[in-house]
């Protein structure tokens, strides 16, 4: 099991750390630092004139990124943007997509969602003059149980039934790794009248997408994790394309009006069909850069390629841990592959405080994983840039610690 791209990538500790953080912070591509020092040369050399004259203008910067995006997110170009970060994003789709209106309030989250996305919910619901306590319903795993069945989320979907006004819901969960079915939950929503919208920062670059034909209404990412595009990076946002010209209430600003009369400086707001007509802001051309030099190393390789080599990793990786180890580590990740991205997350039996050694232990060696409160040890073997003797590496390393 061979990496794709391992020599694309500049790996941390000069070149010796066994990194499963890709869920986290994805790898530096080689070609980043070249492309962001194209900006700086363009800005130096051209000023204001390089938003129009090169060749990579600034002004329509943002498409050099969006067939990529598309085909990651299976989606139509016209339905995926570029711009602002992830929890941003959230909230400009919920200023269109969250409306409540008579005795459809409710939100359906994840018990355990991301709590930026928790805060982004409960506070659309304050601002909408709601009350989380009545409008907010988080879903937890049956008892016992770490991960969500499916059949759980349909079902509570269809008890709210009419009071529902959006589900929104996890393409992979972060902490998990569980990989969820977006069309079900998308087809569920809509059966009760619902929207139905996805945070994919777990999933995009992880796992296939097919957010055109789930037929979900709504989807936001980042793009620091999987897709490898730097700290604070540019994320993405998803629009399908039956909403691109419905002239839906939005939060706008200039950049979402359509760039054949924006200059006009009108003062009228006509926005551009499509995802395009969220935008706020100029992007970052300085964020969008390493987008660009990361999504190529994508295109390259392929994301049904990626999966495949994605699952025999964590398939090897599991069977190990439970073949050798499980007296002493459970794994919380779903064992079907379908059910789940590159993501395999522990606990060790003996409690917290150990799994809080045993996860810096792995980290002195240069083992780099991440623990989440409160007991989680979660290791991410990317196809992109891990290898077999990083799993090699993390599997000794387990072994000997656990003795
Ligand atoms: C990483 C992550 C975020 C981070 O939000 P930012 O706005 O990019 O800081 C939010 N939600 C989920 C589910 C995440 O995994």
């Amino acid at each position: 099991m061979q990496a794709f791209y391992r020599e694309q990538f500049v790996i941390p500790g000069n070149g010796d750390w066994a990194y499963f953080c890709g869920n986290s912070l994805g790898l530096m591509p080689r070609s980043v630092p070249h492309a962001v020092q194209r900006v700086t040369e363009q800005w130096a050399t051209l000023a204001v004139e390089a938003h129009f004259t090169d060749r990579d203008a600034w002004m329509p910067y943002h498409n050099l990124v969006r067939d990529q995006l598309a085909r990651l997110a299976g989606a139509k170009p016209i339905e995926v943007v570029a711009m602002n970060t992830l929890t941003t994003n959230l909230h400009l789709m919920m200023a269109s997509f969250y409306r409540p209106r008579g005795e459809r309030r409710a939100i359906l989250i994840e018990a355990r969602a991301f709590p930026s996305d928790r805060h982004a919910v409960a506070s659309q619901i304050n601002l909408h003059g709601g009350s989380v306590d009545d409008d907010l319903i988080e879903l937890a795993p049956l008892p016992g149980h770490e991960t969500i069945a499916p059949e759980q989320i349909a079902a509570a979907i269809a008890a709210i039934g009419e009071r529902l006004a959006l589900v929104l819901w996890p393409g992979v969960q972060y902490v998990t790794g569980q990989r969820f079915d977006l069309a079900a939950i998308t087809h569920a929503a809509h059966a009760v009248g619902a929207v139905a919208g996805f945070d994919l920062a777990h999933a995009i670059g992880n796992v296939p997408v097919d957010l055109h034909a789930s037929d979900a209404d709504f989807a936001v990412w980042c793009s620091y994790k999987y897709l490898n595009a730097g700290p604070g990076s540019i994320a993405g946002c998803f629009v399908h394309e039956r909403h691109a010209d419905r002239g839906l209430p939005r939060m706008a600003g200039w950049w979402g009006h359509d760039p054949a009369t924006r200059f006009q400086m009108g003062p009228e707001f006509r926005p551009t069909p499509g995802a395009d007509g969220w935008q706020l802001s100029n992007p970052s051309i300085f964020a969008l850069a390493p987008l660009r030099a990361s999504l190529e190393l994508f295109d390259a390789v392929g994301m049904a390629a990626l999966r495949d080599r994605s699952m025999q990793m964590t398939g090897f990786l599991a069977a190990a841990i439970d073949a050798e180890m499980s007296r002493y580590l459970d794994i919380l990740t779903p064992r079907d592959p379908q059910q789940r991205g590159c993501q395999i997350s522990l606990r060790v039996r003996a409690g917290r405080e150990s799994g809080r050694r045993l996860h810096d232990a792995l980290h002195a060696r240069g083992i780099i994983g991440d623990w989440r409160e409160p007991d989680v040890i979660r290791v991410a073997p990317a196809p992109l840039y891990n290898n077999q003797s990083d799993i090699e590496r993390l599997l000794s390393g387990l072994r000997e610690e656990l003795q």
